[in-house]
């Protein structure tokens, strides 16, 4: 039997968040002039109770922080504060160094699977950066991290508030392979929020496209296909497991949901799975806050 604590706490969310949802595309938000923080967001209130009262599955972890504010609104992630490795989570940034240091401009690249060292046995192609962030490409991102090292990486990393990685780090680690470049899953978020805050500038824009390209047909269409009235921006990853009883991996995900003008960023672990697969359940979460 349902009680009725409960009910409510199922019927509240939908009926606050929906006209929220409706308003968006005919009014544009009033830009707040004082300097005291907007109150958090009808979706940012919705998530919070759908996270604390529906997914309590012992492996999936997560960060719910308003993206306005980047206060954390709600969190089960034991020690989000140690660095672990984060898999593809950190493509963008490695990405973002590429074009700082090559005049913003990115390369394309001919994927062929397996046979060029990604993670999909079948060729992804040519890939352009947006593609290639969709898709995840590792054979994009090999490449693409062969003209980098840990120290070129330092600039953008000190930017965004990430661990860096050894100045002496070279070839795929750079894009995320293995446990060497460990990184806190709090910190993380945060660069991605601070992603979005730099949409406007150089290099920035194609990656928020890839992003929103994941969750349309990418390794993060597990988001996209669950949200009805709204989209996102998505990255995924997969890295290995650091949990008590490992598994071969662990998936990570971290949406930005709506992907125009972001309300709430999710991140979230799923253990024994790879990303896209976890783009699934964050799917399943994000779906269950818009309605
Ligand atoms: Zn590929």
């Amino acid at each position: 039997m349902v009680s009725l604590k409960k009910l409510a706490g199922l019927l509240i969310p939908g009926i606050l968040l929906f006209p929220c949802l409706l308003g968006r595309a005919q009014v544009r938000p009033i830009p707040v002039q004082n300097s005291a923080p907007p109150p958090k967001s009808l979706f940012a209130q919705s998530a919070t109770q759908v996270l604390e009262h529906e997914f309590k599955e012992s492996g999936v972890s997560y960060l719910l922080f308003d993206a306005r504010t980047e206060a954390l609104l709600s969190s089960r992630w034991d020690d989000a504060a140690r660095p672990i490795p984060l898999g593809s989570l950190v493509k963008p940034f490695t990405a973002l160094a590429y074009a700082e240091a090559n005049e913003f401009q990115y390369p394309t690249h001919v994927c062929r699977g397996e046979a060029s060292g990604c993670w999909q046995l079948h060729p992804h192609g040519e890939l352009d950066i947006i593609t290639a962030i969709a898709v995840s490409c590792n054979s994009y991102f090999r490449a693409l991290a062969e003209k980098l090292s840990g120290e070129k990486l330092l600039p953008t990393t000190r930017r965004f508030g990430l661990e860096a990685p050894d100045p002496g780090m070279t070839g795929p680690a750079l894009m995320g392979l293995g446990d060497r470049w460990l990184i806190s899953p709090l910190h993380m978020s945060h660069a991605y929020l601070e992603l979005y805050r730099r949409r406007e500038q150089p290099g920035v824009r194609e990656l928020l496209a890839g992003m929103a390209r994941s969750a349309q047909q990418g390794t993060g269409a597990g988001v996209g296909r669950a949200l009805k009235h709204t989209d996102a921006l998505v990255k995924t990853g997969t890295a290995p497991c650091t949990h008590l009883h490992p598994a071969p991996a662990d998936g990570f995900v971290v949406a930005l949901v709506p992907a125009d003008q972001p309300e709430i960023l999710l991140m979230i672990r799923v253990h024994g799975v790879a990303g896209a697969k976890a783009s699934l359940m964050a799917g399943r979460m994000l779906s269950r806050m818009e309605e």
